[in-house]
Protein backbone atom coordinates (compact mmCIF):
# COMPACT_ATOMS: atom_id res chain seq x y z
CA UNK A 1 0.00 0.00 0.00
CA UNK A 2 0.54 3.70 0.06
CA UNK A 3 -0.28 6.09 2.39
CA UNK A 4 -0.52 9.98 1.89
CA UNK A 5 0.34 12.05 4.88
CA UNK A 6 1.01 15.70 5.68
CA UNK A 7 3.49 17.24 8.32
CA UNK A 8 1.51 19.34 9.88
CA UNK A 9 4.13 21.27 10.68
CA UNK A 10 5.36 25.54 9.44
CA UNK A 11 8.01 23.72 7.70
CA UNK A 12 10.02 20.77 5.75
CA UNK A 13 13.21 21.99 7.68
CA UNK A 14 10.99 21.27 10.90
CA UNK A 15 9.58 18.56 9.91
CA UNK A 16 12.76 16.80 8.68
CA UNK A 17 13.90 17.52 12.15
CA UNK A 18 11.24 15.85 13.95
CA UNK A 19 11.12 12.51 11.55
CA UNK A 20 15.01 12.10 12.34
CA UNK A 21 14.31 12.55 15.95
CA UNK A 22 14.95 8.95 17.48
CA UNK A 23 12.50 10.05 20.46
CA UNK A 24 10.12 11.38 17.97
CA UNK A 25 9.46 7.66 16.96
CA UNK A 26 7.89 8.92 13.82
CA UNK A 27 9.15 8.58 10.14
CA UNK A 28 8.32 7.93 6.37
CA UNK A 29 9.77 6.67 3.36
CA UNK A 30 9.44 9.98 1.62
CA UNK A 31 8.71 13.76 2.51
CA UNK A 32 7.71 15.65 -0.62
CA UNK A 33 8.46 19.88 0.05
CA UNK A 34 6.26 21.93 -0.98
CA UNK A 35 8.52 23.28 -3.57
CA UNK A 36 8.72 20.02 -5.25
CA UNK A 37 11.68 18.30 -3.47
CA UNK A 38 11.40 15.25 -2.96
CA UNK A 39 13.78 13.61 -0.19
CA UNK A 40 14.14 9.95 0.73
CA UNK A 41 14.46 9.36 4.12
CA UNK A 42 13.62 5.76 4.65
CA UNK A 43 14.67 2.23 1.91
CA UNK A 44 11.20 1.29 0.55
CA UNK A 45 12.29 -2.41 2.13
CA UNK A 46 12.41 -1.13 5.50
CA UNK A 47 9.35 -0.08 7.87
CA UNK A 48 8.90 3.24 8.42
CA UNK A 49 6.41 4.82 11.34
CA UNK A 50 4.16 7.05 9.80
CA UNK A 51 0.75 4.94 9.90
CA UNK A 52 0.55 4.02 13.68
CA UNK A 53 -2.61 2.27 14.78
CA UNK A 54 -3.99 1.44 11.26
CA UNK A 55 -6.65 -0.79 9.18
CA UNK A 56 -6.76 -1.25 5.91
CA UNK A 57 -8.90 -4.39 3.91
CA UNK A 58 -8.43 -6.87 6.52
CA UNK A 59 -4.99 -5.82 7.81
CA UNK A 60 -3.51 -4.19 10.58
CA UNK A 61 -0.21 -3.93 10.19
CA UNK A 62 0.09 -1.30 8.06
CA UNK A 63 3.44 -0.11 8.89
CA UNK A 64 5.14 -3.28 7.63
CA UNK A 65 3.27 -3.69 4.06
CA UNK A 66 2.86 0.70 3.14
CA UNK A 67 5.38 2.98 2.15
CA UNK A 68 4.71 6.26 3.33
CA UNK A 69 5.16 9.86 1.68
CA UNK A 70 4.68 12.97 4.17
CA UNK A 71 3.85 16.52 2.44
CA UNK A 72 5.20 19.43 3.51
CA UNK A 73 1.64 21.16 4.78
CA UNK A 74 0.68 22.88 7.68
CA UNK A 75 -2.05 20.87 7.86
CA UNK A 76 -5.63 21.63 9.56
CA UNK A 77 -3.96 22.82 12.84
CA UNK A 78 -1.58 25.38 11.29
CA UNK A 79 -4.15 26.93 8.31
CA UNK A 80 -5.30 24.70 6.52
CA UNK A 81 -4.75 25.22 2.60
CA UNK A 82 -4.52 24.03 -0.85
CA UNK A 83 -1.25 21.37 -1.97
CA UNK A 84 0.93 23.40 -3.51
CA UNK A 85 1.34 22.64 -7.39
CA UNK A 86 4.98 21.88 -7.40
CA UNK A 87 4.36 19.05 -4.76
CA UNK A 88 1.55 17.49 -6.63
CA UNK A 89 4.14 17.62 -9.77
CA UNK A 90 6.76 15.68 -8.11
CA UNK A 91 4.29 13.41 -5.94
CA UNK A 92 2.99 12.21 -9.45
CA UNK A 93 6.53 9.99 -10.97
CA UNK A 94 7.22 9.26 -7.32
CA UNK A 95 4.30 7.53 -6.66
CA UNK A 96 3.55 5.91 -10.07
CA UNK A 97 7.32 4.53 -9.77
CA UNK A 98 6.54 3.13 -6.45
CA UNK A 99 2.79 1.52 -7.51
CA UNK A 100 4.94 -0.01 -10.43
CA UNK A 101 8.04 -1.31 -8.56
CA UNK A 102 5.70 -3.11 -5.89
CA UNK A 103 2.37 -3.93 -8.29
CA UNK A 104 0.67 -1.89 -5.34
CA UNK A 105 -3.19 -1.74 -6.71
CA UNK A 106 -5.12 1.73 -7.20
CA UNK A 107 -7.32 0.86 -4.21
CA UNK A 108 -4.43 0.80 -1.67
CA UNK A 109 -3.30 4.23 -2.66
CA UNK A 110 -4.72 5.69 0.05
CA UNK A 111 -5.03 8.76 2.67
CA UNK A 112 -3.87 8.60 6.30
CA UNK A 113 -7.26 8.88 7.64
CA UNK A 114 -8.84 6.14 4.87
CA UNK A 115 -6.46 3.68 7.32
CA UNK A 116 -6.66 5.37 10.50
CA UNK A 117 -10.38 7.39 10.67
CA UNK A 118 -10.68 7.66 14.28
CA UNK A 119 -7.41 9.18 15.18
CA UNK A 120 -6.52 11.51 11.52
CA UNK A 121 -7.89 13.32 9.04
CA UNK A 122 -4.68 13.72 6.72
CA UNK A 123 -4.18 14.49 4.12
CA UNK A 124 -7.68 16.19 3.88
CA UNK A 125 -10.31 17.16 1.80
CA UNK A 126 -8.48 19.91 -0.31
CA UNK A 127 -6.36 16.53 -1.57
CA UNK A 128 -6.34 16.57 -4.83
CA UNK A 129 -7.52 12.89 -5.39
CA UNK A 130 -9.59 13.44 -8.58
CA UNK A 131 -6.33 14.98 -10.26
CA UNK A 132 -4.22 11.73 -8.90
CA UNK A 133 -6.85 9.33 -10.14
CA UNK A 134 -6.95 10.93 -14.08
CA UNK A 135 -3.51 9.17 -13.73
CA UNK A 136 -4.44 6.32 -12.40
CA UNK A 137 -2.96 6.52 -9.07
CA UNK A 138 -5.93 5.99 -7.10
CA UNK A 139 -9.43 5.03 -7.51
CA UNK A 140 -11.56 7.84 -9.31
CA UNK A 141 -14.72 8.83 -8.14
CA UNK A 142 -17.56 7.10 -9.44
CA UNK A 143 -18.61 8.77 -11.89
CA UNK A 144 -22.24 7.40 -12.34
CA UNK A 145 -24.66 6.85 -9.38
CA UNK A 146 -27.19 4.58 -9.23
CA UNK A 147 -30.66 5.76 -7.80
CA UNK A 148 -31.96 4.35 -5.03
CA UNK A 149 -31.33 3.41 -1.81
CA UNK A 150 -28.68 0.54 -2.12
CA UNK A 151 -28.87 -0.37 1.29
CA UNK A 152 -31.76 -1.66 4.16
CA UNK A 153 -30.27 0.17 7.19
CA UNK A 154 -26.94 1.51 8.55
CA UNK A 155 -25.83 -1.72 9.66
CA UNK A 156 -25.84 -3.14 6.26
CA UNK A 157 -23.48 0.29 4.98
CA UNK A 158 -21.53 0.14 7.53
CA UNK A 159 -20.79 -3.71 6.55
CA UNK A 160 -20.28 -2.76 2.94
CA UNK A 161 -17.98 0.16 4.60
CA UNK A 162 -15.39 -2.41 5.98
CA UNK A 163 -16.01 -4.55 2.67
CA UNK A 164 -14.77 -1.99 1.28
CA UNK A 165 -11.66 -1.51 3.38
CA UNK A 166 -12.32 0.78 6.30
CA UNK A 167 -11.90 0.30 10.36
CA UNK A 168 -16.08 1.02 11.48
CA UNK A 169 -14.85 0.57 15.54
CA UNK A 170 -15.99 4.60 15.24
CA UNK A 171 -18.92 4.23 13.26
CA UNK A 172 -19.30 8.23 12.66
CA UNK A 173 -15.11 8.55 12.40
CA UNK A 174 -15.34 5.98 9.92
CA UNK A 175 -18.38 7.86 7.49
CA UNK A 176 -16.51 10.92 8.00
CA UNK A 177 -13.41 9.61 6.70
CA UNK A 178 -15.40 8.29 3.56
CA UNK A 179 -16.53 11.52 3.62
CA UNK A 180 -13.32 13.18 3.44
CA UNK A 181 -12.15 10.93 0.89
CA UNK A 182 -15.21 10.56 -1.58
CA UNK A 183 -17.70 13.35 -0.87
CA UNK A 184 -15.45 16.23 0.37
CA UNK A 185 -17.92 19.15 0.03
CA UNK A 186 -19.69 17.84 2.95
CA UNK A 187 -17.79 16.01 6.20
CA UNK A 188 -20.31 15.77 8.69
CA UNK A 189 -20.34 11.22 9.57
CA UNK A 190 -23.87 11.19 8.25
CA UNK A 191 -24.63 8.57 6.24
CA UNK A 192 -26.75 10.52 2.99
CA UNK A 193 -27.89 9.06 0.22
CA UNK A 194 -25.08 10.10 -2.05
CA UNK A 195 -22.87 8.78 0.69
CA UNK A 196 -24.53 4.93 0.08
CA UNK A 197 -24.89 5.89 -3.26
CA UNK A 198 -20.90 6.44 -4.08
CA UNK A 199 -20.22 3.05 -1.56
CA UNK A 200 -22.48 1.06 -3.50
CA UNK A 201 -21.29 1.94 -6.45
CA UNK A 202 -17.26 1.90 -5.58
CA UNK A 203 -18.15 -2.03 -4.75
CA UNK A 204 -19.82 -2.85 -7.99
CA UNK A 205 -16.72 -1.26 -9.61
CA UNK A 206 -14.72 -3.48 -7.16
CA UNK A 207 -16.68 -6.73 -7.37
CA UNK A 208 -17.22 -6.43 -11.43
CA UNK A 209 -13.63 -6.23 -11.73
CA UNK A 210 -13.19 -2.18 -13.38
CA UNK A 211 -11.07 -1.17 -10.45
CA UNK A 212 -8.45 -2.98 -9.14
ZN1 LIG B 1 -0.43 11.15 8.79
Amino acid sequence: MVVLHYTEMQSAEAALQRMCDPAAEVSAHYLITEQGEVVSLVPEDKRAWHAGVSYWRGHTDVNGKSIGIELDHPGHALGYREFSEPQFEALVPLLARIVRTHDIPRANVVGHSDVAPARKIDPGELFPWDRLAEYKLCLPRPEKLELGDPFDNDGAFYLALERFGYDIADGRKAVEAFQRRWRPARIDGEIDGQVRAILFQLLLDRDQGRTR
